[in-house]
């Protein structure tokens, strides 16, 4: 039986399912005779509650890095949020109730509001007021959770996995990560990237899968239930076909992205967060080609100051010890929501109101990320770019933004760089422009993924149009060539930064191009090099 889901990372798992077992949370409703005793008791399990979350956040900043850590730190914030806390104690007072049952009110009415919100990422939250407050009933009522038993490794089954409970987990034991509900932004799946283990979300397997035999296809995203010895030993072989793949880029570490006829190509890589530099340098990444900034946004519940993006800047650029890092600007709306932005609903999101014409129309914006990003220049060696660019005007507008940020800084007394200034090439605009475009910039990288969706004119967010989705139509090769050509003959370097750059079918294609830069995936970087290192440009 095969149980169809979303795959949110890749590879294959074989081996007993295991049904994660929480436990029993029901909280009852009692009358309490001294209320002020009852909120002595909240406050009690709410320190209790703050110091568990502690010894999480070392936990995980130990085993997970300072990304998953993060959540918990969020987590002792809302155990210190004045609303909730009022709110608890004013249900034990006014209704008389035992404090479980304050606790779970309180919680059900905040994670309706997150859960209520138009963003998705805000949305996730919900889950987290959720998990906060089972905690602070667990304590309260002293019960445990049970986790799953038993010492072989499993694929393990969930309803949802709440980032305390995956913390918890013995990672060792676990083959691949099966959720009925999550997505793609939900810890369950961060935490599965950075295992590295296969993982679906929104799959609805069957109440009764605990111990049965399953085989998880992260490459198609299906679960299979109880698979026939035929079946199971199909995917043995290719599973273990995958492992000596791995294994064998292993031994790209070290060696250079270069041609048999010795063409050198610069392989960086594109990251969402500060964490994720960590993979980058893993995977050997020659820079940092694409760095989205976006995420600083979306995790806040407000604009991030400038002193909090330099930081980030600052961080990644220290860590990469004089390699590039080419920070993209903000790059907001369409599916990227963040609620204090205010952006109207729109027919049309992915043409509409959003990343550089959002920066142009609110200066403020623009200006302080561009502060931040001058500012971190002096730690490593930077370049920024912008996104969604269709005419030589507005790149006129952002240089004339970007100077009068560098003589703020000058005449504040704040050291910065002179940092290379390079737009994406996403629109059919930019591409038919990219002569006179180059003749602005320094360099240009192709976001293939919207240029696709752009020239095609297909969205690339809606599932039914994943058929006609086809980056390797000859329009967008044609124009990925024109933007190559263009950009040199200005004096541009040129690089691709959107999905098709990682694949290989296409490296020779992008090299006899003349491509001078590829941003790809960290955990793609490996095998790109493999196969620049066997392309031969002679004849
Ligand atoms: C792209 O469009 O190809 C790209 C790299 O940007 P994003 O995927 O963030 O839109
Ligand atoms: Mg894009």
């Amino acid at each position: 039986m095969e149980i169809r889901g979303k795959s949110v990372c890749n590879g294959i798992a074989i081996g007993k399912l295991a049904v994660f077992q929480r436990a029993d949370n029901t909280v009852k409703r009692y009358a309490v005779e001294d209320t002020e005793v009852e909120i002595r008791r909240f406050e009690e399990a709410r320190e209790r509650a703050k110091s568990q979350l502690s010894e999480l956040y070392d936990r995980a900043l130990k085993e997970a890095g300072q990304g998953e850590a993060a959540i918990f730190e969020v987590h002792r914030m809302l155990l210190d949020d004045q609303g909730f806390t009022e709110a608890v104690c004013t249900g034990i007072r006014d209704q008389g109730v035992n404090a479980e049952f304050a606790v779970s009110m309180a919680g059900e009415q905040v994670s309706q509001m997150f859960s209520t919100m138009p963003d998705a990422y805000m949305r996730d939250r919900a889950a987290d007021v959720r998990d906060v407050c089972s905690r602070l009933t667990a304590v309260l009522s002293g019960r445990e959770e049970k986790g799953f038993d038993g010492e072989e490794p499993v694929i393990l089954l969930a309803e949802d996995l709440a980032p305390s409970e995956t913390v918890r987990l013995d990672k060792s034991r676990i083959l691949s990560l099966v959720i009925r509900q999550g997505s793609s932004n939900s810890h369950t799946a961060i935490l599965a990237r950075s295992m590295n283990i296969p993982a679906l979300v929104r799959t609805d397997f069957p109440g009764d899968a605990d111990g049965r035999m399953g085989i998880v296809d992260g490459r198609e995203g299906k679960l299979i239930l109880d698979p026939s010895p035929e079946e199971i030993e199909r995917y043995r072989a290719l599973r273990d076909q995958e492992d000596r793949k791995t294994r064998q880029m292993q031994e790209m570490k070290g060696q250079e992205s270069i041609t048999l006829d010795g063409r050198r190509i610069r392989l960086y890589a594109n990251i969402g967060s500060v964490s994720d530099v960590e993979s980058a340098l893993a995977n050997d990444a020659e820079g940092i080609g694409l760095f989205r900034s976006e995420f600083l946004y979306l995790e806040s519940a407000d604009y991030p100051t400038e002193e909090e993006q330099f930081q980030a800047y600052r961080k990644v650029a220290e860590a990469m010890a004089g390699k590039k890092v080419i920070i993209r600007t903000l790059d907001i709306g369409a599916d990227k929501q963040a609620d204090y932005f205010q952006l109207d609903k729109e027919a049309n999101p992915a043409m509409g109101y959003r990343a550089i014409r959002i920066c142009l129309d609110r200066p403020e914006v623009f200006t302080t990320q561009l502060r931040a990003i001058y500012r971190a220049s002096c730690y490593g060696n930077i370049a920024v770019m912008f996104p969604m660019i269709i005419s030589v005007s507005e790149v006129r507008q952002i240089k004339e933004i970007a100077r009068q940020v560098r003589e703020e800084l000058t005449e504040e007394g704040i050291p910065y760089r002179e940092i290379e200034l390079g737009i994406m090439i996403e629109t059919p605009a930019a591409v038919m422009m990219s002569e006179e475009l180059g003749r602005e910039v320094d360099f240009f990288s192709v976001g293939t993924n919207d240029l696709t969706q752009y020239t095609l004119a297909i969205d690339r967010q809606n599932p039914k149009l994943d058929a006609f989705y086809d980056p390797h139509h000859p329009a967008v090769l044609k124009m990925l060539e024109t933007v190559a050509d263009n950009g040199h003959k200005t004096g541009c370097w040129v690089g691709i930064c959107g999905e098709l750059g990682a694949d290989t079918t296409l490296t020779e294609t992008f090299l006899r191009m003349g491509f001078d830069e590829i941003s790809v995936n960290p955990s793609k970087i490996l095998e790109v090099r493999k196969a620049i290192r066997s392309v031969d440009l002679r004849g």
